[in-house]
């Protein structure tokens, strides 16, 4: 008789990169958290305890609020912050971990942080983006010889350098490579052990309230959300709570509504949490298998998303420098667009109009007001909004730089290899193929008002919105309180 194996009790190495080998064996392990913001299913935390363990040293975690990171506002610190918050004690309750939390420069921050408190081994998240790979590139050419740091991708399903070595052209090339993968990597966790040594001082107290105040005021331009409570267990009730979780109350819709924007809870709602790493993928993927049996085609849908676009978006980011300029896209769509550059508009907008939704399309306001009041466009209607930013600005890169302005400030999954991807992927082709060649877009895929009006009732998404944005503004002026968190809004 074969007895099942279990989750594995450590990191699978091919989700482990060794950026710098140091030479002290023995001193204490620091985690440098940043996309990965959560304390359960964490492969991260998991391989920085293990190593702990092994050297009989503490652990910590170290996690640097910048100052502004790519534009951030209240909408986002407030989200994340409210996280780290629920974090740092679940973190100390369960594992007797400290958290430190540092406000600075981060390529001095975790470097002097690692001198003072002798540290051997520095863990740190995975992420394609360029800034935080900067600083990492930076604090590794800092940290003294006898520091090693190790880079885990906690936040692909399958790590992004083991499904690909390269670039790759579209889903369809990276689906098969991901897919074979996954009997490897698509596996329970396991369950984390309080480290074998405590650390020596305690992290000097956190003032949340406070920071969480000072943060609000500062981005106050783009307040927070209220339909979506921030951290892991809120996560967790979103993926498979038993109220209103996704697998188990609305999975069956998702294969045939989650094109449609005005059933937004056929959609799983997980791309905040999935954003600010608040849920592990793999968790929502092996979940989601757990339930195949009772909707195979949605499930089928959801790990193609979840998994497939996802990591693909990631390998984008990964391996092409451009990932969110026009020098990224492919030399076919590049060609075209400059093509029809010059072709004449029907209608040109400002950056301003635009976010301000002035246009003559009442369908392309609603989804932009959709995004500046409840923080999360509908995912079919990003399409639709991203396309026609090309149709009515100046050019390509012009658009592009736009889109990517908006969807950062206002999606609170925004500033995301998947937001990047999104707006490449409708304005300049990547991951698509070409089509037939038409004034403006060339060979780029076309969306147009008419499209939409088959597919969905129109009137009725603008109608929802509408009402959206009236009751938001109606709670925003009812439950703001002078300072802190605004009462809870209900879900929408
Ligand atoms: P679900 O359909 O329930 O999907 C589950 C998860 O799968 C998502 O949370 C997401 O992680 C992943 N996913 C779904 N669709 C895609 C996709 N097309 N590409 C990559 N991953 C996907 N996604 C973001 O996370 N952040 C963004 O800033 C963002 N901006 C976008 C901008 C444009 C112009 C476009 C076209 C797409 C963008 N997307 C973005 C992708 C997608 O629209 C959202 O991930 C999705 O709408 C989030 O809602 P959900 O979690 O309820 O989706």
């Amino acid at each position: 008789m074969t007895s099942n194996p279990g989750p594995p009790r450590t990191v699978q190495p091919g989700r482990i990169r060794v950026l710098k080998a140091g030479s002290n064996p023995n001193g204490p392990v620091v985690y440098w958290m940043f996309r990965d913001q959560r304390v359960r299913d964490n492969w991260a935390l998991i391989h920085a305890v293990d190593e702990a363990n092994k050297r009989n040293a503490p652990i910590a975690v170290a996690f640097n609020l910048f100052e502004s990171f790519k534009g951030a506002n209240a909408r986002h610190y407030g989200f994340m912050l409210r996280g780290l918050k629920n974090l740092q004690a679940s973190l100390y309750n369960s594992l007797n971990i400290p958290f430190f939390l540092f406000q600075g420069d981060v390529i001095e921050m975790i470097p002097n942080f690692l001198v003072e408190c002798g540290a051997s081994l520095l863990v740190t998240d995975f992420t394609p983006l360029r800034e935080i790979r900067g600083f990492k590139d930076e604090i590794c050419k800092r940290v003294g010889d006898s520091v090693s740091v190790h880079e885990v991708d906690a936040h692909n399903v399958v790590p992004i350098w083991e499904a690909s070595s390269k670039l790759e052209y579209g889903a369809r090339t990276i689906r098969s490579k991901i897919n074979k993968l996954l009997p490897t990597y698509l596996i329970d966790f396991p369950t984390l052990q309080p480290p074998s040594r405590r650390w020596a001082s305690s992290p000097p107290a956190i003032d949340w309230d406070q920071l969480i105040e000072d943060r609000l005021k500062k981005g106050a331009g783009v307040p927070e959300i209220g339909w979506c409570e921030p951290g892991e267990t809120a996560a967790l009730e979103v993926l498979k709570g038993s109220q209103n979780g996704f697998l188990t109350k609305r999975l069956k819709n998702y294969s045939t509504d989650r094109n449609n924007p005005l059933k937004p809870r056929a959609l799983s709602g997980l791309s905040p949490y999935l954003h600010f790493g608040q849920i592990s993928a793999q968790r929502c993927a092996f979940e989601a298998r757990n339930v195949r049996k009772v909707a195979p085609e949605a499930v089928d849908a959801f790990w193609e998303e979840l998994i497939v676009r996802r990591e693909l978006a990631d390998n984008f980011c990964y391996y092409q420098p451009h990932y969110d300029s026009l020098m990224g896209a492919w030399e076919w769509a590049r060609k075209t667009l400059m093509d029809h550059a010059a072709d004449k508009r029907e209608h040109l907008y400002t950056r301003e109009q635009l976010e301000k939704a002035q246009t003559a399309d009442p369908l392309w306001n609603a989804s932009q007001l959709e995004m500046v009041h409840l923080g999360k466009m509908h995912g079919f209607m990003r399409m639709y909004w991203a396309k026609k930013i090309l149709e009515w600005t100046s050019g390509p890169e012009e658009a592009l730089a736009i889109a990517i302005y908006l969807n950062d400030k206002y999606e609170i999954d925004g500033r995301d290899p998947s937001g990047y991807v999104g707006c490449m992927w409708s304005i300049c082709g990547v991951h698509d193929q070409g089509w037939r060649e038409r004034p403006v877009f060339g060979k780029i895929r076309y969306m147009n008002y008419a499209g939409c009006k088959r597919k969905f009732d129109v009137d009725g998404y603008i109608a929802y919105v509408k009402k959206l944005v009236v009751e938001t503004k109606k709670r925003k002026a009812e439950t703001e309180i002078p300072s802190g968190r605004k009462e809870k809004e209900p879900r929408c």
